[in-house]
């Protein structure tokens, strides 16, 4: 049965117990509105440590207050049936008020990697990230952390926050989980209308057309850009907000793809909903 603790003092003294009896600890954290995508990221963890912490937390830092938080689906019942159907020991679902005092003033900023793709449109959304997650690995302190590559910045930054911050925990990448037409999976696509839906997947087929074209040797992102923007416009209900060709480590822009070296990052509006998707080429 997974143990559900929702008090900050029970989280850490349950994890310094696990460390006594000499447990490792694989740590996932969510934000809930659980979907395969998390799934296949508990499995990884399941299978790399002892005790395997999920945790749940609508975290309020990383939406700005045009991004609506109260519209995040939410359903921890179901969630929890999740976490005990993949063998989940201990979730973590702390309350808001617990985890920010009204007068915090402390936070965990990368001022690096945060600037680009993600952080030019959503400028206060990786400090929110990188507060709550260092929070969380302060608290459950585990061995390895597992991070889906649907949200390749975030998953650079808490690296980058590892080194820089010497916490001792490896940290792991989960490929992209994605619906059969090649959706990626995110707890956001249950906003979609039927025709939003159907138009969705012309991210995906970018990505794709991106990479074949790669394959054959055209390499000039502007020209690339240009064509997937062309594509992605034909769809009347998806508006592009950014495409990015950037170095997969650095996440500075190329005017050549690298191969290999390159991550091909685009995020789009598809009706009011703003999805992401990603691609290493
Ligand atoms: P979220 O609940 O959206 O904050 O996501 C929690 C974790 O699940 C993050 O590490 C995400 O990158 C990961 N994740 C979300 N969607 C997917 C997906 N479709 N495939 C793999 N990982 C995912």
């Amino acid at each position: 049965m997974a143990h559900l603790i929702q008090s900050i003092q029970e989280m850490n003294s349950v994890s310094k117990g696990f460390q006594v009896k000499g447990y490792s600890i694989a740590l996932v954290p969510t934000m809930g509105a659980l979907h395969m995508g998390h799934r296949m990221l508990m499995r990884r963890g399941r299978s790399l440590a002892d005790q395997l912490v999920v945790s749940i937390f609508l975290n309020p830092l990383q939406f700005s207050p045009s991004e609506d938080i109260d519209r995040y689906p939410s359903n921890l019942e179901k969630d929890l049936e999740i976490c005990e159907a993949e063998g989940v020991d201990v979730v973590f679902a702390p309350k808001v008020q617990d985890v920010y005092q009204p007068d915090a003033s402390c936070f965990v900023a990368e001022e690096g990697l945060s600037q680009f793709l993600e952080g030019r449109s959503r400028p206060t959304h990786f400090r929110g990230v990188t507060t709550i997650v260092a929070k969380l690995f302060n608290l459950v302190e585990p061995d390895v952390a597992i991070f889906g590559q649907k949200d390749y910045q975030q998953y650079c930054i808490i690296r980058r926050m590892i080194r820089d911050l010497n916490y001792p925990i490896e940290l792991i990448m989960a490929p992209t989980v994605r619906e059969p037409d090649g959706l990626a999976l995110s707890s956001r696509n249950q906003y979609l209308s039927h025709e939003e839906r159907k138009q969705a997947t012309c991210l995906r087929t970018a990505l794709l057309w991106v990479e074949k074209q790669v394959e054959q040797g055209n390499l000039d992102t502007a020209v690339l850009r240009q064509a997937i923007e062309e594509q992605i416009a034909q769809h009347d209900l998806v508006e592009t907000d950014y495409i990015a060709f950037v170095n997969r480590f650095t996440l500075e822009d190329l005017v050549r793809v690298q191969p290999e070296q390159t991550l091909l990052a685009l995020a789009a509006y598809v009706g009011r909903t703003r999805l992401i998707d990603n691609i290493i080429l």
